[in-house]
């Protein structure tokens, strides 16, 4: 059996607090630093944010957050099914962002590259945005 979570969620701004409560109960188990804690919540928020605020920046949807631990390794994937990204390298670059007069400052997946070991963004523009993250 496949120790996996998979939580969906409406695309509302309160349910971003929803998505770090799960996370951190999710790792409890496996005595995270409160480091490593802290970072893994951070990460969340911010793709969770994104797919909320850009994602379906047009129109509501379905948020979905999926968890695993397999052989000590944390995966997180963060999917929405809204707009997509058209240019994934450029919104990887640090201070890039399309919301500059919402006070945006483009570091999500600059925070979300340095916290985790891995982040693999992949997009289909019109279908929607699936992030995942390791550690
Ligand atoms: P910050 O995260 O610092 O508040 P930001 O969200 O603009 O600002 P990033 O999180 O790095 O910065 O994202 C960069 C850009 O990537 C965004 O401005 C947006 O254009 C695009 N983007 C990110 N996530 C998504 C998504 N789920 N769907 C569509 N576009 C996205
Ligand atoms: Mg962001």
């Amino acid at each position: 059996m496949k120790n996996e979570v998979v939580v969906q969620f409406p695309s509302l701004s309160e349910y971003e607090s929803l998505a770090r409560v799960i996370v951190s109960s999710f790792m409890l188990p496996y005595d995270p630093t409160f480091d490593e804690l802290s970072d893994v919540k951070t990460v969340v928020s911010e793709a969770v944010t994104n797919a909320i605020i850009h994602g379906y920046e047009y129109q509501p949807g379905i948020v979905e957050l999926r968890l695993a631990i397999v052989a000590g390794i944390l995966t997180i994937v963060i999917k929405d099914n809204g707009q997509g990204i058209d240019n994934i390298e450029q919104v990887k670059e640090p201070l890039f962002t399309t919301k500059p007069e919402c006070e945006r400052s483009g570091m999500g997946f600059t925070i979300m590259e340095q916290f985790m070991d891995r982040c693999h963004i992949e997009s289909t523009p019109g279908k929607g945005t699936v992030v995942t993250l390791e550690k």
